[in-house]
């Protein structure tokens, strides 16, 4: 046994107490977490792919979004006004570099705000701009909205939208009066024959149902996405009235049964990206649903073996999409902003096997602060990803 002098003695207690100082209390010269950009010492293949394989229809875009808040009064509608986030002839400059064939516009608006959406970009544009609608939220207190909200499906159907978008907003925002009283279950009865009549007009439904699982539990240290919720505390859906996170995808899911001649895209993976045999397994129950992958390549991407076997089985079901909301800047991540880096970033993650590279244009990943490896897909499910799954929902030829 070793023999300690008094001296050694005391600087092994001192040693052992500082390992057991919580952090607050430690004295050491400590880093600002934002500040730490370490560059990886890693020295491997490094690719750029700047046009993809195959031409791309992305899915997931915004190349407007609704200028009215829900709930807000002054005669207009959620969704009935919309502010355009994006300029068609630079958007369709990028598209060209990129071999992205059509955007598809999620969040088109209602009403008025659709037909603005439609004359800017998918009437001036055919071919390279689709819009969806959204439904009429404002509208939810009324007791005839179940037919309302089926009727104003058909009316933006004949008016041009090509699907329907449902956010976030249905299961954690939207109430009984529209932005007060109880939350309203995503699974709602009233809104189905809104899930009907998008069957029976060939509508697919892309639809957004909860947030990553780091949304739902405590902004603390232990928070893999610390520093984006701290960023931004209205992402988080911890505590207050919302449901666990497990409760609004359970919901979900019961619209998928009830509604099998309905097709669903669930974007962001299904929101369960962190977890892809659960994702895997609600493919295997719901013939009726499918996927995109939108700002999810970093989850993807940090399990490269499980993603690649999960592309394999589900390679008709899976969409490209990026989420992609033009300049200028809002509330949006980095990761988001439209932009050739974007769509290089996401060619690379899906044709390379190129290791350990970041997973978004930015100094810091703005989701967490992992790498991601590429997957190196074939050019048959390459091809099916980039366009021909989402040209079969959309019924392009
Ligand atoms: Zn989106």
């Amino acid at each position: 046994m070793t023999k300690w002098n008094r001296r050694e003695w005391l600087a092994f207690v001192a040693a052992v107490g500082a390992c057991r100082q919580r952090p607050e209390e430690r004295t050491t010269t400590a880093l600002a977490l934002e500040e730490f950009e370490p560059n990886s010492s890693l020295r491997v293949p490094e690719s750029t792919v700047e046009r993809a394989m195959f031409p791309v229809i992305d899915f997931h875009c915004h190349t407007t979004w609704s200028a009215v808040p829900l709930g807000a009064d002054g005669g207009e509608g959620f969704g009935e006004r919309v502010d355009f986030l994006g300029n068609p002839e630079e958007l369709l400059a990028v598209m060209e570099r990129k071999n992205v064939e059509l955007m598809v516009n999620l969040t088109g608006g209602v009403g008025d705000g659709l037909e603005q959406t439609l004359e800017r970009f998918d009437r001036a544009h055919p071919g390279r701009f689709l819009s969806f609608t959204e439904p009429s939220w404002n509208a939810v207190e009324r007791d005839d909205f179940p037919q309302f909200q089926a009727e104003q499906l058909e009316r933006s159907q004949k008016l041009g939208a090509n699907g329907l978008k449902l956010t976030k907003t249905l299961g954690l925002y939207l109430r009984e009066r529209v932005t007060t009283g109880p939350l309203i279950a995503v699974d709602d009865p009233r809104f189905d024959p809104m899930w009907e009549t998008a069957a029976g007009l060939g509508l697919p439904i892309a639809i957004h149902v909860s947030d990553p699982d780091a949304f739902f539990l405590p902004t603390d240290r232990h928070n893999e996405r610390y520093e984006e919720l701290s960023n931004h505390p209205d992402w988080s859906f911890y505590g207050q009235d919302f449901p666990t996170k497990a409760e609004l995808l359970e919901a979900r899911n019961r619209v998928f049964e009830r509604h099998p001649s309905t097709q669903f895209v669930a974007l962001h993976v299904g929101n369960h990206s962190e977890d892809l045999d659960d994702v895997a397994s609600w493919l295997d129950r719901f013939p009726n649903m499918n996927v995109e992958i939108g700002a999810r390549i970093g989850e993807l991407g940090r399990q490269p073996r499980r993603a690649k076997r999960f592309f394999d089985s589900y390679q008709d079901r899976i969409l490209f999409g990026t989420d992609a909301i033009p300049p200028p800047l809002g509330n949006e991540t980095p990761q988001q902003i439209f932009s050739d880096e974007l769509y290089e970033i996401y060619y690379r993650f899906l044709e390379t096997e190129d290791e350990y590279f970041d997973y978004a244009p930015a100094p810091v990943p703005p989701q967490g602060r992992w790498r991601i490896d590429g997957l190196g897909l074939s050019e048959s499910i390459l091809k099916k990803v980039y366009r021909d799954n989402a040209a079969r929902l959309l019924e392009i030829i």
